[in-house]
């Protein structure tokens, strides 16, 4: 093996290690993410009245039916990391992966 082929070779091998890298390690992320949009950001059971009032008036889930249409892609949201963050209408926690039936657009 010259040292031509060897480099060559090298190149080769790094340049397919690099994408594999980056695909694994959006893969984990992805997971992650969708790990936490599964967790309960907002235990109706342990919120006070009036915060549970007004969840179940706006008809606040913790996993929206429509994933084009959850709390991430709302206006109202503020996210606090993966998966729970803060929604501006209940003044509390939402699920990234939640909706109401406040839900808008972000800008
Ligand atoms: S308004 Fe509704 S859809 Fe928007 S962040 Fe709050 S709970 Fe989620």
């Amino acid at each position: 093996m010259t040292n031509e082929n060897f480099s060559r070779r090298k190149l080769l091998e790094r340049s397919l290690q690099l994408p594999l890298g980056g695909m694994l390690l959006a893969t984990a992320a992805t997971v992650q993410t969708a790990q936490a949009a599964d967790a309960v950001c907002a235990d109706l059971s342990k919120l006070p009245g009036d915060q549970r009032g007004l969840r179940e008036s706006l008809n606040y889930v913790e996993k929206s039916m429509d994933p084009t249409m959850n709390c991430g892609k709302c206006g109202l949201f503020e996210a606090k990391g993966t998966g729970c963050g803060h929604c501006m209408i209940f003044s509390g926690p939402a699920n990234f992966g939640g909706h109401c039936d406040s839900w808008s657009p972000k800008a």
